[in-house]
């Protein structure tokens, strides 16, 4: 996975609960291997007020009073179930000298020199990041779960890939954690933002889903063909049995034409049973025979059902983010040509304006980087062969 996505792993784990701790006002002094936390009294949660003691450990050595962190604790369950009901909101602000100003990655890979980058902010702007916890399970065997940021100008509407990287290393333990504040967007204006910020992320785990639900599929195939040799199997004893008292039916059915009379009475009440018997297994047969034709819709529709997808998207935390946007200026120069490339860009989101290749217009980017600034920006297919 890519992007601001990360599994439900230790250091997410720890991530996520100190950020939601310190959305309760809660105090964390960190200890080499362990946290002691104060829950502050009257604080929105249904943990005990007073002090804690957390051991962030996937196997946390024994110790009484010590409550166990990691993935599967009882206590980091209920903090995301308590965060997905609360949603607890903060605030972040990402001032320009907190954060470098980042590369453009059509810069990256270029054999172009940048000597200089300025940055100028020209106005404030406000970005909302939503902590989604991700979970994606079919009832009988898959269950993933993520925690997974996304960024949302609230202006505009437009996702920031970037800022959601810059907020979760902001926010992470040794960054500066977010205050508690209380929010300026109204609420109205966060459940606007909220159904761009799930359709962006429905649309960037569509592979994973797709990934899974083909595992589903295979999954279920495999249930349906084990089932159906199970039934052909059944068929095959039901055949047999059949043709067995089929057989017996028809050597009573002789000792009635030949036999004496005490052989017949015998005979006839024989077949009797047996006829019920045979008729039974008729019914069976045909019945089996007749779904097998159709290839069993309803245990097929039920084992479909067992292995179907349900992808739940919860938000977890609300962060208000101030960022500023402006203009960078980069020089560049290559030899003895030099020159400056202007374009939009954002402190913590990077770059918010496309630079083309001066001679093909193609947009340059980290598969596309700039090769040449002789007589204009060029990109690597249309710079000159004598630079390369
Ligand atoms: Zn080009």
């Amino acid at each position: 996975m890519t992007d601001a996505a990360v599994s439900v792993t230790q250091s997410a784990v720890e991530r996520f609960t100190e950020q939601y701790l310190r959305s309760l006002g809660c105090g964390i002094d960190v200890h080499e291997d362990k946290w002691e936390v104060t829950v502050p009294d009257g604080a929105d949660t249904a943990l005990s007020s007073g002090e804690l003691t957390l051991v962030p450990a996937d196997d946390p050595t024994e110790e009484e009073s010590a409550e166990p962190l990691h993935p599967e604790s009882a206590l980091f369950q209920q903090i995301l179930s308590e965060a997905g009901e609360r949603c607890p909101t903060g605030t972040l602000s990402i001032e320009t000298e907190d954060t470098e100003v980042e590369v453009p990655a059509w810069l990256e890979n270029s054999v172009v020199e940048v000597e200089e980058i300025r940055f100028t902010p020209y106005y404030d702007r406000t970005a909302v990041v939503f902590l989604f916890q991700l979970s994606i399970e079919t009832v009988s065997e898959y269950q993933r779960e993520f925690l997974r940021a996304i960024a949302v100008d609230t202006r505009s509407d437009e996702c920031l890939p970037k800022l959601e990287e810059v907020f979760l290393r902001l926010t992470s333990l040794d960054g500066n954690p977010t205050t508690s504040k209380q929010l300026e967007l109204e609420k109205s204006d966060i459940r606007a933002l909220l159904d761009p910020a799930q359709s962006q992320l429905l649309e960037r785990i569509q592979g994973l889903v797709d990934e899974v639900h083909e595992e589903a599929s295979r999954a279920a195939d495999a249930e349906v063909e084990e089932y159906r040799q199970m039934q052909q199997q059944r068929i095959k004893e039901v055949e047999e049995e059949h043709s067995n008292l089929s057989s017996k039916i028809d050597e009573l059915n002789e000792a009635i034409n030949e036999g004496d009379q005490e052989e017949r009475v015998r005979a006839l009440k024989q077949r009797k049973e047996l006829k019920s018997d045979y008729d039974e297994i008729d019914a069976e047969l045909s019945d089996l025979r007749e779904r097998r034709d159709q290839g069993f819709p309803e245990r097929q529709r039920e084992i479909r059902e067992r292995h179907a997808l349900d992808v739940r998207t919860t938000p977890l935390t609300v962060t208000q983010v101030e960022y500023e946007r402006g203009e960078i200026e980069i020089d560049l120069k290559e030899d003895e040509t030099v020159q400056t490339v202007t374009a939009g860009y954002g402190s913590g989101v990077g770059i918010t304006e496309a630079v083309r290749c001066s001679s093909c217009n193609r947009e340059l980017s980290d598969q596309n980087p700039l090769r040449s600034i002789k007589g204009g920006l060029r990109c690597t297919d249309c710079a000159p062969t004598a630079s390369r």
